[in-house]
């Protein structure tokens, strides 16, 4: 049959009520109603038939539709059937369709009882069946219309092309586009794991305990879920099994990059305080407390000025001046040892910027302001100064105690991230902690896996295969720049050995190393020797939260965790895996969009990954129909308005690793067919600082 033309559906009610009066019959409108309205257009009018809950009778109807190859009314693809389903004592109708069925289809029974139990516990008591016999797909729906409709729901986006390959089309034509087609066809979004409804609403609070399922951005109510862990039905390939048994498309559901960040922010651990001695290094963490000043600054009256320590008279008592000639009674310099003696009045007493002020002066005049009147005898210090204003106050060039900084005064609050810029450095030292309440910051590891990878070190020319590990060593440096982790650990190359070097280097990064996440590169694309997930499920016991990604570069990373028990203190905890993609430009950009949000939260940040900004787009980009496309830029200041432009480093492929060499920011490019025009605006993620031309 053609795709084009409709799909037929047969709808049964069985009832001993409905077969003897069928104005009874509540079933039939709403289930005619549901195709109508869930059924994407894709079902034609809906055959009806009331039988009494009879075994014979059921099997009778149901056996002309799904047997008939009547070729002008074309053939059945859908049997539905409501009523008989539960344990009353005429409920019939499994007994009376499962000897039917000639391939059961369990799939669509979990489909609609997983949607039940989001309704009610009562779903316990229905017990349909469903499978295909010849060409149709026949199912049960439980008697009560609504749940009858529930159940409907729940399945029908998928039915289409299950209906589609019963009838015999052709599978592999079906399959022209992958799973993901499949999925944009049936009316669902390439980022949900599963027949999860587009219309649903995003109402997450009624399945929180699904959370480890891999569905977390677009939840709905009618949704079947799976009802075991990850770890009980691994997607990834089993290594073992030999080509046969390989896949040979991705099992795992396509995410969005936003999706995806959401998921890491929701598995990364929350960050963890610790108690840090005063330090420059302390550079990169993130406050854990509010911090209250320990010590008021200044802790005396200093001078803001070199100059003269005065007494300003009072105001009122306007006949005296500071105007004249004063003889300097002491010098004060800004030192730790002593503080100067008091002044008398009529005195002045020669200050430098940063001194104590002597008791009883209360302003000190700018060296600027006066004169040297006389020198002492031997000529060598100033005797009598003239000052050369009157216009001076009381306080001024004075810096009170508690000025700066307040005794107890808050300095820095709690979730302040420690710059490189210094402020921060400079005032807690200023205000005297020397024990800072600071975020753990994670330790990561980075290894790169492959038997073509080639460590720098490696002498001589290349041969066969092989490839210079350049991932390892970008990954090293971009991490550690980042300051945001205690350790970095070069963790070098796992082969791609069967006996799996890859899981002996996890397990001891986590153990040996007490690593908190390790990165690792290679692996995870569609090839035989790609063993990561396999490795994660199958040998870590771990979980696989996402292994693809809708974007370009960097589809195949990969994100999970292993559970760990922890050593010091035998907690049950969990360590994060990135596998990033092995081309190296893919490698580079997954570690700004995903590692860096994960990184951020677990050192006590909110995890918003690389900056956004709006820049220019200089020269046409082409942009990618399929994927959105990190494209590597130059950001820099046009000098002629100072506006941003972003510039591109050239040739994209995923391989070339030059195209992120100068490059400070990322151009996140729509997805869309066709070109970015010189001139337009576009967002740009900046992964360094802002460079001139
Ligand atoms: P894979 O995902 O292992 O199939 O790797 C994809 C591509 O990235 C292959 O061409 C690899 O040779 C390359 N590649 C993998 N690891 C590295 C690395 N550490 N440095 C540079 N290129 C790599
Ligand atoms: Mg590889």
């Amino acid at each position: 049959m053609s795709t084009q033309s409709l799909l037929r559906p047969a709808i049964l009610i069985i009832s001993d009520t409905a077969a003897a009066d069928p104005s009874t019959d509540k079933a039939f409108p709403i289930l005619k109603e549901t195709f109508a309205q869930d059924g994407a257009g894709k079902w034609g009018e809906p055959v009806v038939e009331i039988v009494k809950d009879d075994i014979l009778e059921i099997q009778r109807i149901v056996r002309a539709w799904a047997d008939s190859e009547d070729a002008s009314s074309g053939q059945i693809n859908l049997v539905v059937t409501t009523g008989g389903t539960g344990f009353a004592r005429r409920d019939f109708t499994p007994e009376a369709i499962a000897p039917l069925i000639h391939r059961h289809a369990p799939g669509i029974v979990h489909g609609m009882l997983a949607a039940s139990f989001q309704v009610t516990p009562f779903a316990m008591m229905a017990r349909p069946v469903a499978g295909v016999r010849n060409k149709t797909i026949i199912v049960t729906l439980p008697g009560s219309p609504k749940a009858a409709k529930e159940n409907l729901q729940a399945i029908l986006k998928l039915l289409p092309h299950a209906c589609l390959q019963a009838a015999g089309e052709d599978s592999r034509a079906a399959h022209v586009g992958g799973v993901k087609k499949l999925e944009t066809d049936a009316g669902f979004t390439a980022s949900t794991n599963g027949p999860v409804p587009v219309s649903n609403n995003h109402d997450h609070s009624h399945h929180h305990h699904h959370h480890h399922d891999h569905d977390h951005g677009h939840g709905g109510h009618q949704v079947p879920r799976a009802h075991t862990q990850p770890t009980e039905r691994p997607h990834s390939n089993d290594p073992r099994l030999g080509a046969k048994a390989r896949a040979r498309s991705s099992p795992y559901p396509m995410l969005s990059v936003a999706d995806a960040v959401a998921k890491i922010l929701e598995v990364a651990p929350q960050p963890k305080p610790e108690v840090r001695d005063f330090g420059p290094d302390l550079t990169g963490y993130v406050i854990a407390e509010d911090i209250k000043a320990a010590e008021a600054v200044p802790a005396y009256r200093a001078s803001i000025v070199d100059g003269y320590a005065v007494i300003v008279p009072d105001k009122k008592s306007s006949e005296v001046h500071i105007k004249g000639t004063f003889p300097v009674a002491s010098v004060s310099h800004a030192q730790a040892a002593s503080l100067p003696p008091p002044l008398e009045s009529g005195e002045i007493a020669r200050i430098t910027t940063g001194a104590p002020l002597p008791e009883n002066a209360n302003a000190v005049i700018m060296v600027e302001d006066t004169t040297i009147a006389s020198l002492t005898d031997d000529k060598t210090e100033e005797a009598t100064i003239e000052i050369l204003t009157d216009e001076l106050t009381v306080g001024e060039n004075v810096r009170e105690p508690g000025s700066d900084i307040k005794l107890g005064e808050m300095i820095l609050s709690k979730g302040t991230h420690i710059s490189a810029l210094g402020g921060e450095i400079g005032v807690l030292a200023a205000a005297g902690i020397q024990k800072i309440p600071v975020f753990r910051k994670p330790r990561v590891g980075i290894m790169s896996t492959g038997d073509e990878v080639t460590d720098i070190t490696h002498s001589g020319p290349l041969s066969g295969g092989m490839i210079r590990d350049s991932n390892r060593p970008s990954l090293l440096s971009l991490l550690r720049g980042w300051r945001i982790c205690e350790e970095v650990v070069d963790l070098h190359v796992a082969r791609d050995t069967p006996h799996n070097e890859l899981e002996e280097k996890l397990r001891a990064a986590f153990r040996t190393n007490d690593l908190d996440v390790v990165i690792t590169t290679g692996g995870v694309s569609m090839g035989e020797l790609d063993l990561l997930k396999p490795t994660i499920e199958r040998s870590l016991g771990g979980e696989v939260h996402f292994g693809r990604v809708s974007m370009k570069p960097g589809k195949p990373t990969t994100f999970a965790s292993v559970p760990f028990k922890g050593s010091s203190s035998g907690e049950r905890e969990s360590r994060l895996v990135f596998g990033l993609p092995g081309n190296p430009a893919s490698a580079l950009v997954t570690a700004n969009l995903f590692v860096l949000p994960c990184l951020q939260k677990m050192a006590g940040l909110p995890g918003k990954g690389l900056e956004r900004i709006i820049v220019r787009v200089q020269g046409r980009v082409k942009c990618d129909k399929e994927r959105v496309e990190y494209h590597r830029v130059v950001v820099a200041v046009d000098a002629k308005d100072g506006k941003l432009v972003a510039k591109s480093t050239g040739m994209q492929r995923s391989s070339r690793v030059g195209s992120l060499a100068a490059a400070n920011a990322l151009l996140v490019l729509p997805q869309r067919a066709g070109f970015l025009e010189e001139g337009a605006e576009c967002e740009a993620l900046m992964m360094g600082p802002i460079l001139g031309f």
